[in-house]
């Protein structure tokens, strides 16, 4: 069977993979893709940005000579 973690062949009776060590008893339901890793960081970043300038406004409405220092 083919490791799901690094794609190595094992034995059909290996419980583990013989390069990385993963359990292959247990099959994963659901393994996140390169694309997946990227829409991720895509919206984390978003989401960073996003906040960033909620907290600039929120902040100039409160501090604004600190802010206006940046
Ligand atoms: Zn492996």
């Amino acid at each position: 069977m083919k490791c799901p973690k690094c794609g190595q062949e094992n034995k059909e009776s290996a419980k583990y993979c013989s390069k990385c060590g993963t359990s292959l008893t247990v099959l994963p339901f659901w393994m996140p893709t390169w694309k997946w890793h990227l829409r991720a960081l895509g919206i984390i970043y978003i989401i960073l940005v996003v906040l960033f300038f909620l907290l600039r406004i929120l902040l100039k409405s409160y501090v604004r000579p600190i802010i206006e220092n940046w």
